[in-house]
This record gives C-alpha cells, sequence and structure tokens, in this order.
C-alpha cells in the first residue's frame, strides 16, 4: 500500500498535458492504478487521476461511495487507462465539485458539463472496456479527464459568487438532507 502526497495547483504536473501509457498491461500501470486507489482511498476522493499523484500518464480512476455527507448511490471501483470520449449527451447538469488539488480539497463550485458520457478505455487487468454514464459518476469521470489535460475544475465554475469552503459547502448538504 502506498500513499502519495496529492500534488496541488500551481505544480507543473498538474497543468501539464499527459501521454497515453505504451503497455496498458506492464507492472508500471498496474503500480499507478495501485497507487491511484490507495490514495483516493486514503484521502476520500471519490476519483483521482495519475498527474495528482505525479504522474503524467493518463490514467483515474473512480469509485462513489457513501459517506455521511455524500447519500448517494454507491459505483463499485473503476480503472480508466488511455480513455477516449466516446460521445457526450447535449443536455447538461451543473453541480457543485472539489479536487484534492485545489487548496487540498477545501473549495468548492458550481460546474457545468454534459449529463451523461460514454468512454473507452482499458481496466486494470489490461482489457478493453466501454463505460456509458450519467449522474455523479459522469461528473466525476469528466472531472477526472480534465486533469489529464491538465485542466482543473475551477477554470470551469459557472458562478464565482457561489464558491464556497469545504466548511460551508458541508453545512449547506447537511441543511439539505434534513
Ligand atoms: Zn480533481
Amino acid at each position: 500500500m502506498t500513499n502519495k502526497e496529492t500534488v496541488q495547483a500551481g505544480n507543473d504536473i498538474i497543468h501539464a498535458i499527459s501521454t497515453n501509457v505504451s503497455d496498458v498491461s506492464a507492472t508500471e500501470t498496474k503500480q499507478v492504478v495501485q497507487n491511484l486507489v490507495d490514495t483516493m482511498r486514503e484521502v476520500d476522493l471519490v476519483g483521482m487521476a495519475a498527474p495528482q499523484i505525479g504522474e503524467n500518464v493518463r490514467v483515474f480512476v473512480t469509485e462513489i461511495r457513501r459517506t455521511k455527507y455524500r447519500q448517494v448511490e454507491p459505483d463499485e471501483l473503476r480503472v480508466f487507462v488511455n480513455p477516449t470520449v466516446v460521445s457526450v449527451s447535449e443536455g447538461t447538469a451543473e453541480d457543485y465539485e472539489g479536487c484534492g488539488s485545489v487548496a487540498e480539497g477545501g473549495l468548492f463550485g458550481l460546474v457545468k458539463r454534459p449529463a451523461e458520457i460514454t468512454v473507452e478505455g482499458y481496466n486494470e487487468a489490461g482489457e478493453k472496456f466501454t463505460c456509458v454514464a450519467n449522474g455523479l459518476l459522469a461528473r466525476v469521470i469528466q472531472h477526472e479527464l480534465d486533469h489529464l489535460d491538465g485542466t482543473l475544475f475551477i477554470e470551469k465554475v459557472t458562478d464565482f459568487k457561489k464558491i464556497m469552503s469545504r466548511n460551508e459547502y458541508l453545512k449547506m448538504k447537511s441543511k439539505n438532507q434534513k
């Protein structure tokens, strides 16, 4: 188990365009995946991309777990190696996002994205798959894809007046659930 420090905005690695891994089933690729999974769980994120642990390769993982503040439909661990976008919906959805690489996950803002996305990629076994996602998973996948192109959610925030600190965001979430 290896937890990596989450690379922060301002570090060149976060803003660079990552490259495809040359061998999807190589030991080094599996190591990146394992480090991503360990770190994502340790810092309690629902997705994490390789640049966030210092690797400029096109790999990310998602795992939507239910927490006190996140009463959502859980989604199993998914591994995306060399992902490509097949299509996105015309319909959009707007919701709050945060990021482990932006103020250590301490800042939340509204981002509008396509509501549904279809992505192709390779899993941890090097097998090709297609994933059709909507809801929170579609949002997380698009947020992680952006990381592979050096883009952070703060560059896409729709209303800067609605930016929130982590504490205020969690307060809002718990109020909404009462
Ligand atoms: Zn992020």
